[in-house]
């Protein structure tokens, strides 16, 4: 009797362990729960860049997550103009949802995955098909900043050639991680990708910054466009230095615009 008292007890102990192992395992599946303050701000992107006109019933905005950087925080596949709390789902970098309950997840989730999974400074992403952009994805005329608004662009905006990366017959979507990974490496280190006859992936270091952006990409591309048909030659840019020095004091002011953007999505209508 008194010798099986300790092998009982390693007997526990190891039952013990096992248990605590299982429980970890289930928990690093868990959801890791973000503060509460990103989620509203995730909303408050998804209705301003509706608002904004950068968005309609397609497009989508993320956020890496606050206290876990190998998982993102996107909404469930719906039109970004409705989107509410409810609708916030927690994805790890393989653009896999945890606890997705049925739920209809945006196909293109891999634009965000496989960005998050390349570009570690990167917290926030934009993927819409912002209709003023397009014209330059399409055509031998690069996207520049043309005012000190869009003076992120000075980075450089490159063009994503889809049939480089999945061949001439798609259906233009970033449907897997393979096609999410060949937009992330086109990205660089530039703030905006354009994608060839579909939209562009708009980035930054915030939910803020990505949304200011997004919007001054779309505001940029008309301008720049008015621009070309007006001019009989040249069109003056913000050189690199311009750009790199405006885009340091429009990093100073994000809170401003977004203010006025986010009562502005949320007004009674
Ligand atoms: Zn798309």
């Amino acid at each position: 009797m008194r010798k099986s008292v300790p092998l009982l007890g390693a007997f526990l102990l190891a039952g013990a362990v096992a248990a605590l192992e299982a429980a970890e395992a289930a928990a690093s599946r868990a959801k890791a729960t973000p503060h509460p303050d990103v989620i509203d701000d995730l909303v408050a992107a998804n209705r301003i860049l509706s608002d904004q006109g950068v968005v309609d019933g397609f497009g989508h905005v993320s956020v890496r997550h606050d206290t876990d950087p190998t998982r993102f925080l996107l909404a469930r596949s719906m039109a970004p103009g409705l989107v509410s709390a409810n609708d916030i789902l927690e994805f790890d970098l393989d653009g896999n949802a945890f606890e997705p309950r049925g739920r209809t997840l945006y196909v293109e989730r891999f634009i965000h995955s496989e960005i998050y999974k390349a570009h570690p400074d990167i917290k926030a992403v934009v993927h819409s098909h912002s209709p003023s952009i397009i014209p330059f994805g399409v055509t031998d005329v690069p996207l520049r900043p043309i005012y000190h608004m869009s003076s992120f662009l000075g980075a450089g905006v490159p063009v994503f050639e889809i049939r480089e990366a999945g061949g001439a017959a798609t259906d233009m979507l970033i449907r897997d991680p393979v096609l999410g990974a060949a937009v992330a490496r086109k990205l660089g280190g530039s703030a905006v990708v354009l994608m060839r006859g579909h939209g562009n992936v708009v980035v930054g270091q915030s939910i803020e910054q990505v949304v200011f952006r997004a919007i001054y990409t779309e505001i940029n591309a008309k301008l720049q466009a008015e621009a070309l048909r007006l001019g009989r030659g040249e069109v003056a840019f913000l050189n690199a230095e311009e750009a790199a020095n405006a885009t340091a004091t429009n990093n100073l002011v994000l809170g401003r615009p977004w203010e006025l953007w986010k009562q502005q999505a949320f007004r009674p209508r």
